[in-house]
C-alpha cells in the first residue's frame, strides 16, 4: 500500500528487548503513519515507561491507551501517572481480561466519570467461558452512558458482531475496530457481516491490525479483501485506513 494508514489497535511486543522501538519499525514497514497503543496490563504500561524518551521523541506517532481495572488498584495509579506525566492518555476497558461481571457495570461508569477521553472497550471473545463474554454490553452501556465521548468497542464484538452492530447502530459516538475478527473469522459466516456493515458504516469503523497478535500487513491484506468485496469507494476506504482515527482521537 502506497499511502501511509493508521493503525488504531496496537500492542507492544514484549518479547522484544526494546519494544516500542520495535513497534516503531514494525509500523515504518508497512507505512503506517500512526498507531493506537494499547496499554491493558502492568506489564505493557512499565515496558513503556522503561521506553518513555523514545516515546517523547515520537509523540506524533502513537496515541495511548491504559487499561483501568476496578479489580487492580495499580491500574488506576499507573493510569493516574501517565496523565500526570503528561501523556494524553485513552481508557481503555478490557471486560474479559479484568474478570468484569455484568453486574459490575455501574462501578466501572462511576469510575469513567474522573475521566473525559475516549473510552476503547474490548470485545474480544476468546479463552474460556466465551458463553459468559460481555464485551457488547458494556460497550453499549458505555456508549449510552456518555454520548458526548468517543467510544470504540475493539474488535466489533468478534463472535457477537451482528448484536455489536445492531445494538450500536444508532449511536453516533460509537465507533469499532475491525482487528482479529477480520482474520480469525475471515473463512466463516462472520465476513458476510463484516462486508455487509463495512458497506454501510465507513464513516464509524476505523483499520486496526492487533499487532502483535497478526503482523501488520497481514491484518491490512485479510482487511483489504473484505473492503474489496463491500465495494467501497476509495474515499471511503481512505476514511477506514485513516481519516476516522482522526474523528476518535483528535490530531
Ligand atoms: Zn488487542
Amino acid at each position: 500500500m502506497a499511502e501511509r494508514i493508521i493503525d488504531s489497535h496496537i500492542h507492544l511486543n514484549l518479547k522484544k528487548e526494546r519494544p516500542l522501538e520495535d513497534l516503531l519499525a514494525q509500523m515504518d514497514a508497512n507505512q503506517v503513519e500512526r498507531s493506537m497503543l494499547i496499554l491493558n496490563n502492568t506489564d505493557e504500561r512499565k515496558a513503556f515507561g522503561k521506553e518513555v524518551e523514545v516515546f517523547k521523541d515520537n509523540k506524533q506517532r502513537l496515541w495511548v491507551a491504559s487499561g483501568l481495572n476496578i479489580h487492580d488498584e495499580q491500574s488506576k495509579k499507573e493510569t493516574d501517572e501517565l496523565f500526570e506525566k503528561g501523556i494524553k492518555t485513552c481508557i481503555k476497558i478490557h471486560p474479559h481480561m479484568f474478570g468484569l461481571t455484568k453486574e459490575e457495570i455501574p462501578e466501572v461508569l462511576k469510575v469513567l466519570e474522573e475521566y473525559e477521553t475516549p473510552v476503547i472497550v474490548d470485545a474480544l471473545y476468546y479463552d474460556k467461558e466465551i458463553e459468559f463474554h460481555n464485551g457488547v454490553e458494556y460497550g453499549v452501556a458505555i456508549g449510552r452512558a456518555f454520548p458526548e465521548r468517543k467510544v470504540v468497542i475493539a474488535h466489533a464484538g468478534s463472535l457477537d458482531f451482528l448484536k455489536c452492530m445492531m445494538a450500536t447502530r444508532y449511536m453516533p459516538n460509537v465507533f469499532y475496530d475491525y482487528s482479529f475478527t477480520q482474520s480469525f473469522f475471515n473463512r466463516t459466516s462472520l465476513r458476510m457481516d463484516m462486508v455487509d456493515f463495512l458497506r454501510r458504516t465507513t464513516s464509524k469503523i476505523m483499520w486496526g491490525s492487533d499487532f502483535p497478535s497478526f503482523a501488520i500487513d497481514k491484518a491490512c491484506s485479510d482487511f483489504m479483501s473484505i473492503a474489496e468485496e463491500a465495494g467501497i469507494t476509495n474515499e471511503q476506504l481512505r476514511d477506514v485506513l485513516y481519516n476516522n482515527a482522526f474523528k476518535v482521537y483528535g490530531a
